[in-house]
């Protein structure tokens, strides 16, 4: 099995990644939520200088894909007239917040995720690797412990807010007002500590070698947070949530989206649809809680990725109506396991000569139970996946 490759910085707008079908656009939707006219915007965009296609990221924003060299001017242009990217590449990296999306009005987080914006926007805001990031899940319900994030604005335990570095048992108090300041507070603490040499680092790998945190973070202890698998399409108070065959969008679907209210990208690679009442009758759309498509998990793989090994997505197209029922399966193009980086029941990994290896309840770069799996075999007899069960 080939090495995959660690970039170890994650594309934005302005610096954006090449990938087997041209670039790949990323916008980082403000407060988590696109109005009408940047959805529409954003859909216009991708189908004059990208190939139409726009993937929802598990840090909900959304990726315009298949964009040539030539079009990325034009294309950031257009994005900035939207209001939704930032001025610098630095600005975009740090700007790294992903929202509950489960917001109300009168609940505080926008608020608070208006300041944290705000204080990330000035040139002196500490200076993180690009994967580093905050999670606002400061909503009436905690849904966003199992999204990757540095630092954790959330309720504690008298039900006010709590600033918490992820992976420490406790925080210290805080208010929608004093929240943004106290969060770059410990990011600055990360950085002066050593927590990114060579400026790559995550806060829990941080605290796990042993950095011992402020005397302040270290006041309240957190709420527990149960693991929660992602949520399923569905009416909610807030509107429609709708999920997307592996959580790829055409710009025709966003803009039809659009036209019914604003759209708020969830980490689960579903849009919440603000107000609508019910399901949209649109191609494309996941609405069913009971779709098996929305237990399956399958990175852009070949062609698009060019690290990529097999074609994914047909694999697992092929695969999943056998899946037998509450199974997840994960497809990746190679080891690194871009999709689904958390342990999944089956995962499938391409190998450099075209074959597969199967990994039971592991991660893509787990050890195999077995290896050299034809594609073309496994989806005419599916069945293989669990006969060889008890095969090494
Ligand atoms: S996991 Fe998939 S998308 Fe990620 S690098 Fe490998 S082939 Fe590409």
């Amino acid at each position: 099995m080939s090495d995959p490759v660690i970039k170890g910085w994650c594309p934005g707008a302005l610096r954006p990644m090449m990938s087997g079908d041209g670039l790949v656009v990323r916008v980082r939707p403000r407060g988590g939520r696109l109005t009408p006219e940047q959805a529409k915007g954003i859909a216009d965009l991708s189908a004059r200088f990208g190939n139409g296609l726009i993937d929802l990221s598990a840090r909900a924003n959304v990726q315009l894909r298949g964009v040539a060299e030539a079009s990325h001017g034009p294309l950031i242009e257009g994005l900035s007239a939207l209001g939704v990217i930032d001025e610098t590449t630095e600005a975009e990296s740090r700007r790294n917040i992903t929202v509950t999306p489960y917001w109300q009005e009168d609940d505080g987080v926008q608020e608070v995720v208006r300041s944290l914006t705000e204080a990330l926007s000035h040139p002196d805001a500490p200076a993180t690797p690009g994967k580093f990031g905050y999670a606002v899940d400061c909503g009436a319900e905690p849904v966003l412990s199992e999204t990757s994030a540095d630092i954790r604005i959330e309720r504690g335990p008298g039900g006010g807010l709590l600033v918490r570095a992820d992976g420490a048992a406790t925080g210290t108090e805080a208010t929608p007002a004093t929240a943004a300041r106290l969060a770059l507070r410990l990011a600055e603490w990360f950085l002066e500590t050593g927590g990114a040499p060579e400026g790559r680092g995550r806060m829990a790998a941080h605290l796990a070698r042993g950095a011992t945190l402020p005397d302040a973070f270290t006041e309240i202890p957190a709420l527990p947070r149960a693991a929660a698998a992602a949520p399923l399409p569905g009416l909610l108070p807030q509107g429609f949530l709708v999920g997307f065959e592996f959580g790829q969008m055409t710009a025709e679907t966003v803009s039809v989206l659009a036209e019914i209210g604003p759209l708020r990208v969830t980490p689960w690679r579903m849009i919440l649809i603000e107000g609508a009442a019910e399901a949209p009758r649109i191609p494309g759309l996941i609405t069913d809680p009971a779709d098996p498509m929305l237990r399956v998990t399958a990175c852009t793989g070949a062609p698009g990725c060019p690290q990529a090994l097999i074609a994914t997505r047909p694999l697992a197209q092929a695969l999943c109506p056998s899946l037998a029922p509450g199974t997840r399966l994960h497809v990746s193009g190679c080891a690194k396991g871009c999709a689904h980086p958390t342990p999944a029941p089956l995962v499938l990994v391409g190998r450099a000569d075209g074959s597969v290896d199967l990994i039971r309840m592991g991660t893509a770069a787990d050890t195999p139970s077995l290896t050299g799996l034809i594609p073309a075999t496994l989806t005419a007899n599916p069945a293989l996946l669990t006969e060889t069960e008890h095969a090494t």
